[in-house]
């Protein structure tokens, strides 16, 4: 059924707006979506149009017919038609089975025949009545920002009238959930078009949560091993031109810059990952096989130039700050590295009770396909692969494989999360970089005194601060555990004469580093009790005349009504302990 609609949404659009060039359309497990490239953008206002147009089309029997086809005279028939994206999927089809689907005098590529087939037995009613277009996006052709970026519709196609209505009461609940508007109302960050749009500027309440993630990692990285580094955000340009990410990477760059008056007329780079520099880290020294697994650490701030029309959120910025570390190692302590790091990850997502994501071994593929965008190095590839599937089978993790999703220098371990907009993103990797050390010309000295190429492993469990973030918000619908919390408590005096224990208490527990806030009389203490529930403050602190005579706090858990009077002295510890144990229930 849904690849039916996503037929007759195509054929509507064309039909609409005749000039539009179609690229892919693709079934979801909720529904379907089909990418454009149109003259005049595509607005929300244009799908009632659209939705209602497929209707008619659907009423009226479409599609007029659906003819096999083989290859080649697909790609005649579209080079007659000027769809160079339908041409282009009909070029990548290979040897699969094709069709043609045929109506008035359009026509459109299909490369399920069979799903098409099956639409005889779809009832028209349930059809019509389960599906619903809902928004709008942009997306790369083929997934490649090298590509045009083409409109994409978004539809919900549900099996019933009723599965529908479930579905958008899902979705209404999930929005509140969305990072976007949490992230405003709890004033997390913000942007300011004085800064720029992909610019996130991270509000005292953000960066509370940043601090205590950075802290998280840091002792992980310590016991594990990793030395902690700091390095420049900028770097020459030739840098780039030596890693190889330029040319072919410029598009996603900041601009370079120039100084003017330097005599030397170097060209400096934002620095768009913080792996080069790190590498220069090793490259410091001669490096001894005794030093080895090298393991360096860094919270780096990177910079790429997103697409304006892309930023979105903290999940598409131009400014990221990324939990990053390299292992500088030799081939026998590739594998124990490996599972080392994939243990961190077990250990931090334990800590942050994330346990729905999928992991994606990101592979080359068939990297002919792409020869600008993997090195040549097939043998290399071959050994890298087998290395990561081997280590995700022992740590006995279920994974998928994902062609053509590799680093160009090496494959990597993707950790694939799940947004409220039902987007997967990718919020953490590990890869293995078995490329860049030559092209650096990094070394270290073998027990034979001979010069030897370094593995390098790159690893972010935590991802992006900004990606992160954003997971965690929806993660916890924006009512974090005490530990992460950027509020742990609020204390709210029943009236003025209160004012003073109630500021007493705060500098009581800001004594033992807990982030207490004091909301002083003035507003109804309703109110006020209010405002901390919308600001999700995990702890409230009321007090009034009984707390000040026995030096207690009477306090109400986030969600609950309950008041229980505790001893100062006692929250204290229970606080400071729910912090130091990270605890998710507290
Ligand atoms: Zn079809
Ligand atoms: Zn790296």
């Amino acid at each position: 059924m849904r690849h039916w609609l996503a037929h007759a949404l195509r054929q509507a659009v064309i039909e609409l707006r005749p000039e539009a060039l179609l690229g892919a359309a693709e079934v979801t497990p909720d529904g379907f979506y089909a990418d454009f490239v149109v003259e005049r953008q595509l607005s929300t206002e244009d799908l009632p149009a659209i939705e209602l147009r497929m209707r008619e089309l659907l009423k009226a029997g479409f599609p007029r017919a659906v003819e096999p086809i083989q290859p080649p005279d697909a790609l005649g028939l579209f080079d007659g038609r000027a769809q160079p994206y339908q041409r282009e999927l009909a070029a990548l089809a290979g040897e699969s089975a094709l069709a043609v689907v045929h109506h008035g005098n359009a026509v459109q590529l299909c490369a399920a025949p069979e799903l098409c087939a099956a639409r005889a037995s779809v009832a028209l009613a349930a059809a019509l009545e389960g599906f619903e277009l809902r928004s709008l996006g942009g997306a790369y052709f083929r997934g490649d920002a090298r590509n045009v970026m083409m409109s994409r519709i978004y539809a919900w196609a549900m099996p019933s009238k009723v599965e529908l209505e479930a579905k958008r009461a899902e979705f209404e609940a999930a929005g509140l959930r969305e990072h976007k508007k949490l992230g405003r109302e709890l004033e997390l960050f913000a942007f300011d078009d004085d800064i720029g749009p992909g610019l996130p500027l991270w509000l005292p309440n953000g960066t509370a949560i940043r601090d205590e993630l950075e802290r998280l990692m840091r002792e992980l990285e310590f016991d594990a091993g990793f030395e902690r580094v700091a390095t420049p955000h900028i770097a020459r340009q030739e840098l780039y031109y030596k890693t190889g990410h330029l040319p072919y990477y410029a598009d996603g760059m900041f601009p370079f810059m120039q100084h003017p008056g330097d005599p030397e007329a170097a060209v400096f780079a934002l620095r768009p990952m913080n792996c080069p520099h790190h590498h220069k880290v090793f490259a410091a020294k001669r490096r001894s096989h005794r030093e080895l697994p090298f393991r360096i650490s860094e919270y780096g701030h990177v910079y790429r130039y997103e697409d304006s029309g892309a930023v979105s959120g903290l999940l598409r910025t131009r400014c990221m700050c990324m939990n990053d570390a390299h292992i500088y190692c030799t081939p026998e302590q590739v594998v124990p590295e490996l599972l080392a790091v994939l243990d961190m990850h077990r250990q931090v997502y334990a800590v942050l009770g994330l346990s729905e994501f999928r992991i994606r071994l990101s592979t080359r593929g068939d990297g002919s396909a792409h020869a600008n965008k993997f090195v040549d190095d097939p043998e290399g590839w071959a050994r890298s692969e087998a290395i990561l599937r081997d280590v995700l089978v022992r740590s006995e993790l279920p994974f998928f494989e994902g062609p053509g999703e590799a680093a160009f220098y090496g494959p990597k371990i993707d950790f694939q999360f799940r947004m409220v907009t039902g987007r997967e993103e990718t919020a953490s990797t590990l890869q293995l970089d078995f490329a860049m050390a030559e092209r650096l010309d990094l070394s270290y000295v073998g027990p034979d005194g001979q010069p030897r190429r370094p593995l390098i492993l790159h690893r972010a469990p935590l991802g992006t601060h900004e990606r992160f973030v954003a997971l965690l918000i929806e993660r916890f619908g924006g009512a974090f555990p005490t530990w992460l919390a950027p509020i742990q408590a609020r204390v709210l005096p029943v009236g003025e004469a209160y004012d003073d224990y109630a500021k007493q208490v705060q500098r009581a527990l800001r004594g033992v580093r807990v982030r207490a806030d004091v909301d002083p009389s003035g507003p109804t203490l309703g109110k006020r009790i209010r405002e901390a529930a919308v600001k999700k403050i995990p702890n409230v602190l009321v007090v009034g005349e009984r707390e000040l005579a026995s030096r207690s706090v009477a306090v109400r858990r986030r969600g609950s009504e309950k008041q229980e009077v505790v001893p100062l002295v006692e929250l204290q510890q229970r606080l400071r302990g729910a912090i130091d144990s990270r605890s998710l229930d507290a």
